[in-house]
């Protein structure tokens, strides 16, 4: 092998070691240049031929300042390098030939011979334009974001981990008084009239990473309060650290305003109402007084009214019988005439009480389960003679099984007030049926006539007080108006209701419900459908007790035409006295006469055991049912009394024993 001489293999070493560096240099793609201490470049690499758009050729011995935007920059670049030996991160923007512009950090070093001595300086730049991108896009976001933070109308704060205000909008500055200069680096608790509160809220946020509407109020520096909602959060940093919180404020001023305007609303209305109410309790009180009044007016004109009226219907009915002889055809007529006028008079004030003792809520219902039919045979045999003067065909249909749980009496009025209508405005030959039907736990009775019928529009109306449907009840118009409005309050009062079905000149359907009965075992007591009053009374002995001889006058008469016995008492010692010495079969008790007195002489038969089995059967204006049936009365009937009835009441007490009264009078014993 041929011998190479030392100062070739030196430079052979020396030689690889340039073509290293230089690949070395070559392969970076960062910028590098190496410059004299005069500042002449004395190399670069490809990547500086990129950046700058010149060859090596072009840019070997320039002045390296030359290629930057801002040359004395790069030239105190330079000497930093020389006086401190390197330097690092020095910002300058490169000048492409074409004048596109590269930012970059330079990290820059001497170099140095083998004696030490500087002998140029070796640069490397860092191409910063991404990251000069990234911190643009940074600067524009946060711009942006200043930009809505100032947009909102809302307050808006950010807090520093220990409480501090790093942040505000000018919604914050407009609400507080004071600039951001002065706000930011201060304790945002100062600025709430309640600091621990706002506190107490900060600490919540950044133990449950949010909060929503904290209710604070903020304290203007001038003093005035703004009351507001917050919703806050806490905002992290890339690694998941809490840097701080982000607040925003609702204004609620006008909300509480307007919630205090309601609230004073209310109480104002609540006021009113309370003031209204004490009114009414007092307009109520006088109501109730004069309603208490009106009925007690009623009830003594009624009673006034009534104890002569009866004499006049009872006296008149007589005369209209000619029981004494045949009257003159012209007084006939009279009698008639006045007759009809009482009758109706009657009924007026009997109506008119009953609409208002209804209306006071003074009438008691004695509610019992009892069957229709029973009911109806009775209210039947009442209207009759009507319906046979009309030669009317009555029928029903109700089975002997239906029953309701109603008031007796009240359900016998009912009845008797549609039916009497429906025979009233059916013309003669026409036809009236009662039917029944059960449902739901109520039974629904319907009263159906073949009569005049009434237009749709009046439906409703004939139910009002004094209604009378004018033109198709022509010349039937002798009620009083008043028979369907107390019908209808009977049928409410006892939970049911009540309507009608009907075309003019085509008939009508009267229907009404109640509460049904369960269906009694009990069997219709026989004698209430065949009694007929004027058979079997056989001459038992009835005691008639009433202080006005009119009065006493007209029972006697009604009693004997039925062919009882009578005996009259007109002073309480006498009704006392006779009741002992006679003992009558039953005993008829007027409960007004002599002041209320009838309750002692009542008291008093009852007391005595020689006449407590005396049926008594009241007979009076006074309603008192209830009082009396606690008397033990066997009867309580109120005047005006029709014959028929009293004679079926008393045939209820008296029945059988007559015939054997009647066999022991025969035979003398
Ligand atoms: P009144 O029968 O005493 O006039 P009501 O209150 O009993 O009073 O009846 C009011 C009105 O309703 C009657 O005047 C009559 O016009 C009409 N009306 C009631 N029942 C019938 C019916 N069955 N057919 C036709 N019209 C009737």
């Amino acid at each position: 092998m041929e011998e190479i001489p030392e100062d070739q293999r030196a430079e052979q070493a020396l030689h690889r070691l340039t073509a290293y560096n230089r690949s070395l240099i070559e392969a970076s793609l960062d910028p590098l240049a190496t410059i004299s201490p005069d500042g002449k470049i004395t190399d670069v690499n490809s990547a500086t031929e990129r950046v700058t758009g010149f060859s090596r050729q072009k840019l070997v011995g320039t002045d390296i300042s030359d290629y930057f935007t801002q040359p004395e920059k790069a030239r105190a670049g330079y000497q930093l390098v020389f006086r401190e030996g390197q330097v690092q991160d020095y910002e300058l923007e490169i000048r492409h030939r074409d004048g596109r512009l590269t930012p970059v950090v330079y990290n820059a070093s001497v170099y140095r011979d083998e004696a030490g001595a500087v002998v140029g300086v070796f640069a490397a730049a860092r191409g910063i334009t991404e990251r000069k991108r990234a911190e643009e896009a940074v600067h524009r976001a946060s711009a942006y974001n200043r930009s809505l933070i100032e947009a909102s109308l809302d307050p808006l704060v950010t807090i520093s981990p220990d409480g501090k205000i790093t942040d505000v909008n000018s919604a914050t500055e407009r609400v507080t008084g004071f600039s951001r200069q002065e706000l930011v680096g201060t304790d945002f608790s100062d600025y709430f009239t309640h600091p621990e509160k706002a506190r107490a809220g900060y600490q919540l946020v950044f133990r449950e990473g949010q909060v929503q509407d904290y209710e604070l109020e903020i304290r203007h520096r001038d003093g005035r309060l703004t009351a507001v909602f917050y919703n806050a959060s806490v905002y992290r940093d890339e690694s998941g650290e809490v840097v701080g919180v982000f607040a925003a404020a609702r204004d609620i001023t006008e909300r509480n305003r307007a919630e205090e305007e309601i609230r004073k609303i209310n109480e104002d209305l609540e006021r009113r109402v309370t003031e209204r109410t004490a009114e009414l309790t007092v307009a109520n009180r006088e109501l109730a007084r004069a309603s208490q009044l009106k009925s007690e007016f009623l009830a003594r004109m009624s009673h006034e009214l009534r104890t002569p009226l009866n004499a006049i219907v009872g006296f008149s009915d007589l005369m209209a019988e000619e029981g004494e002889g045949p009257l003159d055809p012209m007084y006939k007529r009279f009698v008639k005439h006045i007759r009809d006028g009482a009758r109706h008079l009657l009924a007026l004030i009997n109506d008119i009480l009953d609409l208002s003792k209804i209306e006071s809520g003074h009438i008691e219902l004695r509610r019992e389960e009892f069957r229709v039919a029973e009911a109806l045979a009775e209210v039947l045999s009442v209207v009759n003679p009507l319906a046979s003067t009309k030669k009317i065909e009555v029928a029903s249909a109700v089975g002997p099984r239906v029953s309701v749980s109603a008031d007796r009496i009240r359900f016998k009025q009912i009845l008797y007030n549609l039916l009497s209508n429906a025979l009233k405005f059916t013309p003669e030959c026409g036809r009236v049926w009662i039917e029944s039907s059960t449902r739901d736990g109520d039974v629904c009775i319907s009263i159906c006539d073949t009569g005049v019928g009434i237009p749709p529009e009046e439906h409703e109306a004939v139910f009002d007080e004094f209604h009378q449907v004018g033109l198709t009840t022509k010349g039937l118009k002798e009620g009083t108006g008043l028979g369907l409005a107390i019908t209808r309050r009977l049928v409410e009062n006892h939970g049911g209701r009540i309507w009608v079905q009907s075309e003019a000149g085509k008939g009508s359907r009267f229907s009404f419900t109640l509460p049904a009965g369960r269906a009694a075992a009990v069997p219709v007591p026989e004698v209430l459908i065949t009694a007929t009053p004027h058979a079997g009374a056989g001459g038992a002995l009835v005691l008639v007790v009433d202080d006005e001889q009119p009065a006493r006058e007209l029972l006697v008469s009604y009693l004997e035409s039925a062919g009882y016995r009578t005996e009259t008492a007109g002073s309480r010692t006498e009704a006392i006295e006779k009741a002992r010495t006679l003992r009558p079969e039953a005993l008829l008790l007027n409960m007004l006469a002599w002041s209320h007195a009838g309750w002692y002489i009542l008291s008093e038969l009852k007391g005595s055991p020689a006449t407590a089995n005396i049926p008594v059967i009241i007979v009076s204006v006074l309603d008192a049912k209830e009082t009396g049936f606690a008397l033990g009365v066997a009867e309580y009937l109120v005047k005006p009394v029709n014959r028929e009835i009293l004679i079926r009441a008393l045939a209820k007490h008296v029945p059988r024993r007559v015939s054997a009264h009647r066999a022991a009078a025969e035979t003398g014993e």
